[in-house]
């Protein structure tokens, strides 16, 4: 089934609220087979959402609209939309006891307000779709022909819940034939997208007929495959023929799955081999501690770090020569390694980590341009580095080098 779906809301439109209604209801409406095709937005204004569900009326008929649905006169959904229906309004005595019942349970003051009677206004031959979870009922409106429009309240918890547990059902009975969209994600890191483009080769487009989308982030390219209109068992059974299928040319650079985090990777992986951690960061002033110990129950693997930021501090505190930063600058492969190693000495733990790096914007010169980072683990004595060239703003680039680190030692973890 495709449906559209049309956000409603001047502060939409003027950018103070972001529209997440529609991205939860696309994600949740993929395993019910629901295909969303178009996702518009328009202000609180009369003749802009009468033209936008009309087309798009025209296109799917099938619409699903959000927000406008409160009781005061920037609420415009309703009576707009029974009025392209050829509908007029009607006052509902049921709605109106229950908005007058909940006002009172609430325990708010004195009687419920005359504004709220637009609430419990409803277009002729509506189905009004109970609201458990706030006060303005959804609507669902239904021509001969049986295009409908579904209008929605647009605060999110409003909006979610009637999703849950009023919409999809009601949409899922209409039937989609028990077909579903689904998508597998491989995330990768350590690989530019343009690289890993070339390396798959022909399974760049379309491996073994599964569309892919490469999506590019600080914490590398995802490689999301997606399988439309088949049944769970079939979707699960394309989705794993493709995804065998990339990993065999890439899996190399593939450290996990959906929305799987180096940093839990990396802690599972230190349990599983019993060893401790610690950080050395420069740049990142504390990002890839933060990391680690934003992931439940780190402390049993994470001990510590420095925050070697000034020179002085990285060859107090971590050993660092003097002769090595002379020779060779703080961001540098011998640097970190120096730092790895050392803060792994301090701390008396199986693993140290280490960044160093120019996060920018000035800093950068024409042998370490802006983004330049190096990365170093020692595991146990044997030590690895990296250095490689980040893109992107400040924060983007502390970011790369975070996830960078947490990359490197991964992959010298899995070795063994
Ligand atoms: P409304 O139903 O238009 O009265 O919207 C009520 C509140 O819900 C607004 O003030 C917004 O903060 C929020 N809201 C409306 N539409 C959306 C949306 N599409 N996504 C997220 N929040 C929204
Ligand atoms: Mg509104």
């Amino acid at each position: 089934m495709d449906v559209e779906l049309v956000s409603i809301g001047d502060e939409l439109l003027l950018g103070f609220t972001v529209d997440t209604n529609t991205a939860h209801f696309a994600r949740a409406a993929a395993d019910h087979g629901i295909q969303v095709v178009r996702r518009s937005t328009v202000g609180d204004d009369a003749d802009a959402i009468t033209s936008v569900v009309r087309d798009a009326l025209a296109r799917t008929g099938a619409v699903i609209t959000c927000g406008g649905l409160g009781p005061t006169a920037d609420d415009r959904t309703k009576p707009t939309l029974a009025a392209l229906f050829g509908r007029t309004m009607r006052f509902d005595d049921a709605i109106w006891e229950s908005l007058r019942t909940r006002w009172k349970a609430r325990g708010w003051p004195g009687e419920i307000p005359e504004t709220n009677r637009e609430q419990a206004m409803v277009p002729e031959g509506a189905t009004v779709l109970p609201n458990a979870h706030g006060s303005a009922p959804g609507i669902w409106l239904e021509d001969h022909d049986g295009r409908w429009v579904a209008m929605l309240p647009g605060v999110p918890r409003e909006f979610l819940g009637m999703m849950r547990d009023t919409l999809l059902p009601r949409l899922a009975a209409r039937g989609a034939g028990g077909t579903v969209i689904r998508s597998r994600t491989l995330r990768t890191q350590g690989i530019a997208e343009s690289a890993l483009a070339e390396t798959l080769g022909e399974l760049a487009k379309d491996p073994l007929g599964v569309p892919l989308a490469f999506m590019p982030g600080y914490e590398g390219v995802d490689l999301r495959l997606t399988v439309r209109g088949v049944s769970p068992a079939v979707a699960d059974e394309r989705l794993a023929a493709a995804a065998d299928a990339l990993r065999a040319r890439v899996g190399k650079w593939v450290y996990g799955e959906g929305d799987e985090d180096l940093a839990t990777l990396v802690l599972d992986r230190l349990r599983a081999r019993g060893m401790r951690i610690a950080v050395a960061e420069s740049c990142t002033g504390g990002m890839l501690g933060m990391r680690l110990t934003a992931i439940p129950g780190a402390s049993d693997r994470f001990v510590g770090g420095v925050i070697a930021y000034d020179n002085a501090v990285k060859v107090r505190e971590l050993g660092v020569r003097e002769a090595t930063l002379e020779a060779v600058g703080a961001v540098s492969e011998e640097v970190a390694r120096e730092m790895a190693s050392g803060v792994r000495a301090r701390f008396g733990v199986e693993v140290g980590v280490s960044i160093t790096g120019v996060a920018g914007p000035g800093g950068g010169t024409p042998e370490k341009p802006v983004g330049t980072f190096c990365v170093a683990v020692d595991v146990q004595g044997e030590v690895r580095s990296l250095r490689t060239a980040g893109v992107g703003d400040r924060h983007e680039i502390r970011q790369r080098a975070s996830q960078g680190a947490l990359s490197l030692l991964r992959r010298v973890l899995a070795r063994e």
